[in-house]
């Protein structure tokens, strides 16, 4: 299970793109602007997205992404969400004035866009490849995922804050071999994070300090443009034993 990275940064502008992961050929986990610079015959490709929560930087690309590939794609695509998620890309996206509802076109009974429930704790398998809901804690419903292939596995947290059941379920996997957690913002900007329910370093150290594994690959995502290097120098004076490292765009992890 290949997993590239297509986007990383909590905004756009110059090389920077907003969250997306692109397993093997046919699978995207978000859908951030990143996604953009897939040619039309690898958008094609794309048969299953997973979602981690509605906001417009992990999903922007998915209205796009139908527009383009209907009528060049045979298969429909299926969009895991939660309930939920699922139900607030209805109202403000698919709803006709952003956007067509793909949900009902062609039509109702066979759509272009075939939405799945997923729910924590429950393991979506695509061939040997295995997707997990797990917990979140951010200012619309949310949750990350675990990512599981043949030899290990990875947790992209999705947007969170601190969250006891993060941890709960990151420690009872025994194969993780990567984790991939938010950082939103710089410790100057705490009450921002704490308002919008993202991390910033302080809070990153208090949370990493819930994990149990100890030989695991730490990276961290979602970076404010701007404001990268001085997230990341924070995060190295005060959880240097962790070893995290920034994410960055086109990094691809083999599980
Ligand atoms: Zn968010
Ligand atoms: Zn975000």
């Amino acid at each position: 299970m290949r997993i590239k990275v297509l986007g990383c940064s909590g905004g756009i502008g110059g090389i920077l793109r907003t969250t997306g992961f692109l397993v093997d050929e046919d699978i995207l986990v978000d859908a951030g602007t990143g996604v953009g610079d897939l040619s039309i015959e690898q958008l094609c490709k794309i048969g299953h997205i997973f979602v981690t929560h509605p906001h417009l930087d992990h999903i922007v690309s998915i209205p796009l992404l139908l527009d383009t590939v209907y009528g060049m794609r045979k298969e429909p695509v299926t969009l895991y969400a939660t309930r939920e998620s699922w139900e607030i890309l209805k109202a403000h996206i698919f709803n006709w004035k952003v956007w067509p509802d793909f949900s009902v076109i062609p039509d109702e009974t066979n759509p272009f866009l075939n939405y799945r429930e997923v729910r924590l704790g429950e393991t979506v398998e695509l061939g040997s490849r295995r997707f997990t809901p797990i917990p979140a804690n951010h200012v619309v419903p949310a949750v990350g995922y675990h990512l599981e292939g043949d030899s290990s596995s990875m947790v992209f947290t999705g947007d969170t804050t601190t969250c006891d059941e993060l941890w709960t379920a990151i420690n009872k996997i025994e194969n993780l071999k990567y984790l991939v957690i938010e950082t939103a913002f710089s410790d100057g900007e705490e009450k921002i994070a704490r308002l919008s329910k993202h991390l910033c370093p302080t809070m990153l150290v208090d949370e990493l300090s819930k994990l149990e594994h100890k030989d695991i690959r730490i990276y961290i995502t979602h970076l404010k443009p701007g404001e990268g290097e001085v997230i990341m120098h924070e995060i190295e004076r005060d959880a240097y034993r962790f070893n995290c490292r920034p994410l960055y765009n086109g990094h691809i992890f083999q599980i």
